[in-house]
């Protein structure tokens, strides 16, 4: 489409949303999206309206893990959300083909989910929305760079296993939030324990100057209730588990 001019991608705030918070990953399957559904709930036990905005186009897994299904409704020109366990949630997953999704580029990934913030109904004027969690794509590549660019964060999360190969990939995620100014809120180690180790996490959040928010062990509750569609901190807000997410929440 070379010569073509291309159309500006709107960065508008969404409305009645106060604050935008990133969780992201430089690797896939380090359990970006457990922790964005967990970290959401836990942040709605705190009394908070809740958003996840799930915009990780190379596989959507909140329907499953909130266990939500079927196109959003259109109301007045916006898209309602679906609201499972007491969070709002939009997925790319709920809107297209995952095999369509997979091969978009930077631009029309980040005007799919420029269109999930901006026209969904996340708040009302009476009853904002408190936080807005965003799921991103994995990876540091030219489409999180684009995403990163066009959205409008206010912080972000980075979520890591602790052995040096998924350290390397934080490292980079932090250096591409420093690189458009958006402040990482911290680092969090998850699966931690004999499999993949522990402390690693902590060991880079501080070569980087920047916050650890804590450690998630390898729990086969976690797993089952993602898989169920059952957040864990939402059924079961007392286990050992969700006591950490309680602990990470009270500090973003
Ligand atoms: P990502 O979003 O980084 O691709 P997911 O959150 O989808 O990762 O996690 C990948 C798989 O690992 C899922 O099946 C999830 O339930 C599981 N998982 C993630 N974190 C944990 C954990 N701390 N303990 C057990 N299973 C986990």
């Amino acid at each position: 489409d070379q010569g073509r001019p291309k159309a500006p991608v709107p960065t508008d705030r969404p409305a009645h949303v106060k604050r935008v918070l990133a969780v992201a990953s430089g690797k896939g399957g380090v359990g970006k999206s457990t922790v964005s559904v967990n970290l959401a709930a836990a942040l709605a036990a705190r009394g908070l309206s809740v958003g996840v905005l799930d915009a990780d186009v190379y596989g959507p897994s909140l329907p499953t893990m909130l266990g939500i299904s079927g196109q959003p409704a259109y109301e007045d020109g916006a898209m309602v959300p679906h609201v499972a366990h007491g969070l709002k949630a939009m997925s790319v997953g709920l809107l297209t083909k995952a095999e369509d999704a997979m091969i978009w580029r930077g631009p029309m990934a980040s005007q799919a989910i420029n269109q999930m913030l901006t026209q969904t109904r996340w708040g009302t004027e009476e009853q904002p929305l408190d936080v807005l969690v965003v799921d991103l794509p994995p990876g540091t590549g030219d489409v999180q760079l684009t995403l990163i660019q066009k959205t409008p964060l206010d912080g972000a999360v980075i979520v890591s296993t602790p052995q040096e190969v998924a350290l390397a990939d934080a490292r980079r995620a932090h250096a591409l939030f420093a690189k458009v100014d958006v402040p990482t809120l911290g680092l969090i180690e998850n699966m931690s324990g004999e499999v993949f180790g522990t402390g690693g996490v902590q060991a880079e959040a501080g070569r980087l100057g920047a916050p650890y928010l804590g450690d998630l062990p390898l729990d086969g509750a976690l797993r089952r209730a993602g898989d169920a569609g059952r957040p864990l901190v939402a059924v079961d807000p007392q286990h050992p588990a969700s006591e950490r997410f309680h602990h990470i929440a009270a500090q973003v």
